[in-house]
């Protein structure tokens, strides 16, 4: 295939960029800690304002958190049961706005169901039309009597509509958006140390594919790292409060044929009264999930109690789900900020806290992205004396062309620096959350693709 080659983001590119930082000594405006949706949305802004900015992520990009998700653009009508009405207004203001810019966000059709241990009809009439109102439409909620597509244990349902994503899109497009913009973006190189230097700040990182240590220097450090951020902070020692939670949640993937419901559902779970979804996307189902706090970041198992809370969960609804229709499982962990003993009543919103040449950012949610990038550049801004405009930004410039097989996988390596199978496999294409298979039948085509990695 023959691309113009001006835009190229590969394997060879960033092992290029990485070999420049020896002859270079640049210093750079801002090094970014984290190639999750934060870190890749305050690149894209940044950049956006001719900020130099360089991005480490120790893993893949989106291989964190902001691919564990529940992939939904929302705004949490949950929360409203907790009276956070201006959370939720700022969440369906984010998500509104990002359905009419995007097309990587799509509307979704919910079902909140009624049965023992629901919240009350009454009270979820007047919740989902205060969440329509929050959105901007006024729109009253219509009670349907289930009659037979769900177990008679399920008495029937409200609609509502919120959203949908591919969230690793929504990360790689931002990465992509901010490179064409200047930025450089690093997969697979850990940021190790930070600290500082004569007015700058050294950054110390390792290029986990060669095995090289490197250290560059930045007037600014922006701590991105979602989960991990608490452990970046430590780093430099600077202002981590400790009240930073991890809260680990799982989802399991099923096929499709056994949910009949092309809409998603919203429930309670019989056994402790915890809300949780059922998701259809194409050929699968995803359930979850669990809020339990967990010691560390990476602590990435599914944990087979949390699978049998979840089965067990969803099968008073759809009885006939059982452990051997489960074609997937992950986990994500929400980095939490704030002090309760029960995360699900911990706030989802996130904290900005800058001491020196150090921003550093604790919590959010993928539907609100943009928010936090808004926020971070405006305190950059004020901080370095730089103008910065957030009109409108992070914008998403960036659109994979519309291709299949080789073709596609050949450009996810040579314009989306896809290293490693997975890299497509679970990020770029995110089959195990779209197909049955996972993406099985695909890997040999895609090792195939990803061999001139090798050479490099
Ligand atoms: C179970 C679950 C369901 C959720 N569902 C939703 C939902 O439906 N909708 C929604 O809006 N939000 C949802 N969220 C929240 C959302 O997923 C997160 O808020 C968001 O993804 C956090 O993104 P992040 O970039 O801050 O963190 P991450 O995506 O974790 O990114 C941080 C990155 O930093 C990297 N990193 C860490 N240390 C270093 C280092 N030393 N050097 C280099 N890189 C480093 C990590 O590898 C990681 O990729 C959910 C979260 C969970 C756990």
């Amino acid at each position: 295939m023959v691309m113009p080659d001006n835009d190229n983001f590969d394997f060879h590119k960033r092992c290029d960029w990485i070999d420049s930082f020896d002859r270079n000594e640049e210093v750079f405006d801002v090094a970014i800690i984290g190639g999750g949706i934060t870190g890749a949305g305050i690149a894209n802004v940044l950049s956006g304002n001719g900020v130099k900015c360089v991005l480490f992520e120790m893993n893949d990009f989106a291989s964190g958190t902001s691919s564990g998700s529940s992939k939904l653009i929302h705004g949490g009508i949950r929360y409203l049961a907790n009276f956070q009405i201006g959370e939720v207004k700022d969440l369906l203001r984010e998500r509104n706005y990002l359905l009419k810019h995007t097309d990587i966000v799509r509307p979704m059709n919910f079902k909140i169901l009624v049965d023992e241990y629901s919240w009350k009809k009454s009270t979820l009439r007047l919740g989902i039309l205060v969440y329509n109102i929050l959105s901007g439409k006024l729109s009253f909620p219509k009670y349907v009597k289930n009659k037979g597509e769900m177990s008679e244990k399920i008495r029937g349902y409200f609609n509502y509509v919120d959203a949908w994503t591919d969230d690793t899109k929504m990360v790689i497009y931002n990465i992509v958006s901010a490179v064409r913009e200047g930025a450089i973006c690093l997969n697979y190189c850990k940021v190790e140390k930070i600290e500082d230097s004569n007015g700058t700040v050294s950054v110390k990182f390792t290029d986990r594919i060669r095995g090289l240590e490197k250290i560059i220097p930045a007037r600014y450090v922006i701590n991105a790292g979602g989960p991990w951020a608490g452990e970046i902070s430590k780093m430099e020692n600077s202002n981590f409060s400790g009240s930073l939670k991890l809260s680990k949640g799982i989802h399991i993937v099923v096929p499709s044929e056994k949910i009949l419901s092309k809409d998603s559902i919203v429930f309670r779970s019989h056994l402790d009264r915890r809300q949780m979804f059922i998701i259809p996307r194409g050929e699968v189902t995803i359930i979850g999930t669990t809020d339990r706090f967990v010691k560390s970041p990476d602590d990435f198992a599914v944990d087979r109690e949390d699978v049998e809370y979840i089965l067990e969960s969803a099968r008073r609804i759809y009885p006939e789900i059982g452990q051997s229709d489960i074609t997937y499982a992950y986990a994500g962990i929400r980095p939490l900020y704030g002090e309760s003993d029960d995360p699900g009543s911990i706030s989802r919103g996130f904290v900005i806290k800058s001491k020196g040449k150090i921003i550093n950012i604790y919590g959010g949610k993928l539907t609100n992205y943009r928010s936090v990038a808004r926020k971070v550049a405006k305190l950059y801004g004020k901080v370095s004396g730089k103008k910065i405009n957030v009109k409108g930004k992070p914008e998403i410039n960036y659109r994979r062309p519309n291709l299949v097989g080789m073709d596609l996988y050949e450009y996810e390596r040579d314009y989306e620096c896809a290293i490693f199978p997975e890299d497509i496999i679970v990020r770029r294409e995110a089959y195990p959350f779209n197909l049955k298979d996972r993406g099985d039948s695909f890997k040999p085509l895609i090792l195939e693709v990803l061999k001139i990695n090798d050479k490099r």
